[in-house]
């Protein structure tokens, strides 16, 4: 079954890139990603996919599902497509939609012969959007017994944990006045919002290693001769354990409260989007991306336990189901995300050849979960336990 599956994905060598370029050369925003999703789904139905598309009420996002000789285990493959603003598929996420796709086609030749299901489900908005996390709390992932992606990075790193991240904005309202004839007349709002990012960084000092905090001033004032009446600040406030975010954005929110009181401005605060969770590691699933990385000769990178991690809505996905998140390395030195640099990396002749490398890794840890059923209890009972 394995040459099979392997077969199937070179002999979709083609398609598969040029899907992957497709999506590459037309860059979709999150939640725009309607000729990514159209063309994913074409070519899924192609081959006998069952899809459903605007699934749970999203636009773009999908369900593909095909069906074994009878029930069984059900595994999801995830697929990303959205671009990042101004930059373009600086995240590699075209080449996410491409391995998911090939570890599908890849099983598609299989599964007659075997009991369970595969799904290709459509994310969108990975950027911020977090389709993901509405996906969990719309129950998309009742009844799949485990679900995968596979990103591209610098290295490859079969099992990394992510940050789980709430995003904020505050918005201090204070009072306008002449800035240089009434000042004692006015509130001062950006006071406020300086203020704010005074106590944060005072903050910091009691704060673990693994935090990070992070912004930008959204609005800071009209004029210069005017009290700013209005002021606000965006942040991202992210930690690696779950069980530490609600603590954290409390205490930050308080350092809002403070400058609030300080400069008598009126606070507004705003939770923005979803909560990316962090990610929670299945280890025996880990093990078996290992393996396979390792058949095909990648090197593996061991990385630090803190530090050099971002967050993602498969955060989400690993608190319901056991899930993996693996990275696999599309060039010959590490690069940084989201720059111009991973860009032109993620079209380069090896980004591509590692991304077939990456459907094929997907489609046999499939096929182990499929035809193991030990081996699905390990990552089940690692999952329930972690
Ligand atoms: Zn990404």
């Amino acid at each position: 079954m394995r040459e099979k599956v392997l077969k199937a994905i070179d002999e979709a060598e083609g398609r598969l890139k040029s899907l992957s370029m497709r999506i590459y050369e037309n860059p979709e925003l999150a939640w725009q990603e309607h000729r990514a999703v159209g063309w994913i789904c074409e070519e899924l139905e192609g081959e006998g996919f069952q899809v459903e598309r605007s699934f749970c009420g999203m636009d773009t996002a999908f369900r593909a599902r095909l069906r074994g000789r009878a029930e069984g285990p059900v595994v999801a493959l995830l697929a990303e497509y959205d671009a990042l603003p101004g930059l373009g598929h600086a995240c590699g996420h075209h080449l996410i939609a491409g391995m998911a796709v090939g570890a599908a086609l890849g099983l598609k030749e299989v599964l007659p012969e075997l009991e369970g299901e595969v799904q290709v489900i459509g994310t969108p908005a990975e950027e911020g959007g977090g389709a993901k996390a509405k996906m969990v709390e719309e129950g998309a992932f009742d009844g799949v017994d485990v679900a995968m992606m596979m990103h591209p990075s610098g290295r490859t790193i079969p099992a990394r944990g992510s940050l789980a991240v709430r995003s904020l904005e505050f918005v201090f309202h204070g009072r306008a006045a002449h800035a240089a004839a009434d000042p004692e007349k006015g509130i001062n709002a950006l006071d406020a919002v300086v203020q704010t990012f005074n106590s944060i960084n005072a903050l910091r000092q009691q704060l673990p290693d693994d935090v990070r905090i992070h912004g930008i001033i959204t609005d800071g004032g009209q004029a210069v001769n005017v009290i700013p009446e209005r002021a606000s600040m965006r942040l991202g406030v992210r930690t690696l354990r779950q069980e530490f975010l609600n603590e954290l954005v409390e205490k930050v929110e308080m350092c809002a409260r403070g400058a609030a009181m300080a400069t008598g401005a009126k606070l507004e605060v705003r939770r923005l989007g979803p909560v990316y969770a962090a990610m929670k590691v299945n280890r025996p699933l880990a093990r078996i991306i290992e393996g396979h990385f390792r058949e095909f000769g990648l090197e593996i990178y061991e990385p630090p336990p803190t530090g050099g991690m971002g967050s993602t809505d498969m955060g989400n996905v690993s608190r319901v189901v056991p899930a993996a998140h693996p990275y696999i390395s599309i060039s010959h030195k590490d690069i940084p995300g989201h720059s111009e640099e991973f860009k032109e990396a993620g079209r380069s002749p090896l980004a591509l050849e590692r991304m077939l490398v990456g459907a094929k890794v997907l489609a046999l840890t499939a096929l182990d979960l499929l035809t193991d059923r030990e081996l699905l209890e390990e990552v089940k009972r690692d999952f329930r336990e972690g």
